[in-house]
């Protein structure tokens, strides 16, 4: 089980599919949707419709 890189939460698929959707598919290092939030200068609300979008797209790191 992966975790967050900066709190240790323990991440669920979604989260380390967004992580490596958005950071590349070859990270060491995940992080949880608010600390990946925080790294791309976004909102955990913007993320989480972006992996409803990354899963009606049929992305495979989703699944
Ligand atoms: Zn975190």
């Amino acid at each position: 089980m992966e975790k967050c890189y900066c709190c240790q939460k323990e991440l669920s698929k979604d989260d380390i599919g967004l992580c490596k959707k958005l950071l590349g598919k070859k990270i060491k290092q995940f992080f949880c949707r608010e600390h990946l939030a925080e790294i791309l200068d976004t909102d955990v609300e913007v993320l989480t419709e972006k992996i409803e979008q990354f899963k009606e797209e049929g992305c495979t790191l989703f699944l």
